[in-house]
């Protein structure tokens, strides 16, 4: 298998926390490999967890400070999707939160999490510590279509996006401070995470990402939490949206010209580095100009 993520990986740490609304903060990836952006969302009554961190101690770190965060709160468990740093820490929440995914995200678990888990302990020493011991949870509640969270004087809604950077991408709003997590959806400041790995797994879309983007945007959100990096506006969708459309442009053009695969994706990786020179993992473009040229109307 390829090198999944390549940045330098490092463990969850609960500091330079982000007060994005009231009562909502994040907990951020900073520039640690393998590290999501946290959300704890707070309620009358609940408080919301967004994404576990990869494996038991980390979710550990995450666990303790929700609990202190939410003061005697009930708490629950979301995670964006199946991917190892936002959701393989689940079972350390059993008993302590609820924990309720979008059905396409269950069976994605099911049907790639020990593949992922082998995937990842090949990555690295260190990567296959924080593994260690990593169980594949069962979410307490799964749910079809969109599901509404009350945390008590502040809805939350989970719902999923169809299929983009995986099969079962959920997005996790809350209207009343304007306020998206959008999971590997949008990053800030790295070219967009194409899980390309054919024939193990080939379930990202760019055509349903696009059109995934296109919906986000219409919807004009305040503030944008990515998967990974910093917090911005709506600008972070924008930017994706126009660099998802690019790569198919610029993938299609030249496969209609009947170039190979691989020259498309030496000559498209030129292209879009010179057009981001300041984004990180350009090893994703090649991987997206895979998926792409595969999805192109023969
Ligand atoms: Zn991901």
């Amino acid at each position: 298998m390829p090198d999944y993520h390549q940045p330098q990986p490092g463990a969850v740490q609960i500091t330079g926390l982000k007060e994005v609304a009231p009562d909502l903060v994040v907990v951020p990836s900073r520039d640690a490999g393998l590290v999501p952006n946290i959300g704890v969302i707070g309620g009358a009554h609940s408080v919301l967890i967004v994404e576990t961190g990869m494996g038991p101690s980390n979710a550990e770190k995450v666990l303790k400070f929700a609990a202190g965060y939410a003061k005697g709160r009930r708490l629950y468990l979301t995670t964006t999707h199946f991917h190892p740093e936002h959701a393989f820490g689940a079972q350390v929440f059993a008993g302590q939160a609820t924990y309720l995914v979008n059905r396409a995200q269950a069976d994605d678990l099911a049907a790639k999490g020990a593949g992922y888990l082998e995937m990842f302990r090949g990555l690295g020493e260190w990567v296959a510590r924080q593994l260690e011991g990593v169980e594949l949870a069962s979410p307490d509640l799964l749910y079809d279509g969109l599901y509404d969270l009350d945390l008590g004087g502040r809805m939350v809604q989970l719902r999923p996006t169809g299929r983009a950077h995986t099969k079962g991408d959920q997005v996790v709003t809350v209207p009343d401070a304007g306020v998206i997590f959008t999971g590997d959806l949008v990053e800030t400041g790295q070219f967009s995470i194409f899980p390309w790995f054919p024939p193990h797994d080939t379930d990202v879309s760019g055509l349903g990402w696009i059109a995934v983007m296109h919906r986000l945007i219409d919807e004009s959100p305040l503030i944008v939490v990515p998967g990974h990096g910093d917090i911005g506006g709506p600008q972070l969708l924008a930017d994706v949206r126009d660099y998802l459309e690019q790569l198919r442009e610029e993938t299609w053009r030249r496969r209609d010209a009947g170039m190979s695969e691989q020259a498309i994706a030496g000559q498209v990786r030129a292209v879009m580095t010179q057009r981001h020179p300041d984004w990180v993992q350009p090893e994703w473009i090649e991987r997206g100009v895979g998926a792409l040229y595969t999805e192109h109307a023969a």
